[in-house]
């Protein structure tokens, strides 16, 4: 993100490729302004903080008229670099990692897979979506020759922290980590941890125990 951004609360940045996504569609439709009550409805996030999170934009909305769309547009694009290709490589092309090679992520934000890599000689030299999988020994030379700087960890969680280890020594910034494991990275590294069986029990977890309004009302308090 430039610079400019950067004084923007954690809790809002993440909320900005959700905003993103909406607006664009509310683009193609042609439609030119938009409430905060309408966006609230489209993206679940209450209307307050919709509005406070769109005054650190500089987009201030007008009574009985809402926010400009390609106002909005134009400050998320910027804002989330979208003007410019994000490359991407993942690590691992097994049942998850297959899936994500496959998932268009271009057609919501401009980021793609352009390289993967795996231990398999049954996968290594193969193309899948287009993506040519490497041999992991070559990781290091074919990140930096395609300057690569983001990583999808989709391998077993024992072999993590080692990744993690050689990503950080070939520039890597950032990691999306699917697997299980806590990793631990340089100061100047991010990581990004998505662990769907976690989130899957804790989702059966609260409904059994709080129900659906008592879980909003947590999320809430987290803001
Ligand atoms: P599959 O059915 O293809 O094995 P899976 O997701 O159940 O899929 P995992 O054992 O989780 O398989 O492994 C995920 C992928 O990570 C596999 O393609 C495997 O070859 C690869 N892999 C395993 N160890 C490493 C490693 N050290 N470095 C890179 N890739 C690895």
């Amino acid at each position: 993100m430039s610079s400019e951004t950067l004084k923007i609360p954690q809790a809002t940045a993440k909320r900005l490729p959700l905003y993103y996504r909406f607006l664009k569609n509310l683009h193609s439709a042609g439609k030119l302004r938009v409430s905060s009550a309408e966006l609230s409805e489209a993206v679940k996030v209450d209307s307050a903080t919709i509005r406070r999170d769109f005054s650190y934009f500089g987009a201030l909305g007008k009574k009985g008229y809402g926010y400009n769309v390609d106002y909005l547009l134009s400050f998320f694009r910027k804002t989330l670099d979208q003007d410019e290709l994000t490359k991407v490589a993942l690590v691992g092309v097994g049942n998850l990692g297959t899936a994500l090679l496959n998932y268009n992520f271009l057609k919501n934000n401009n980021t793609k897979i352009s390289v993967a890599f795996d231990i398999d000689e049954a996968k290594i030299g193969s193309t899948m979506s287009g993506v040519t999988i490497y041999h992991m020994d070559d990781m290091e030379k074919v990140l930096t020759e395609l300057g690569i700087t983001i990583a999808i960890l989709t391998v077993p969680a024992p072999f993590a922290q080692s990744i993690t280890d050689r990503l950080a020594q070939a520039n890597v910034k950032g990691i999306l980590n699917f697997t299980p494991a806590r990793l631990t990275v340089p100061a100047t590294m991010r990581v990004h941890h998505i662990d769907l069986a976690v989130e899957l029990q804790s989702l059966v977890y609260f409904l059994k125990h709080y129900g659906v309004n008592e879980v909003e009302e947590l999320e809430e308090v987290e803001e």
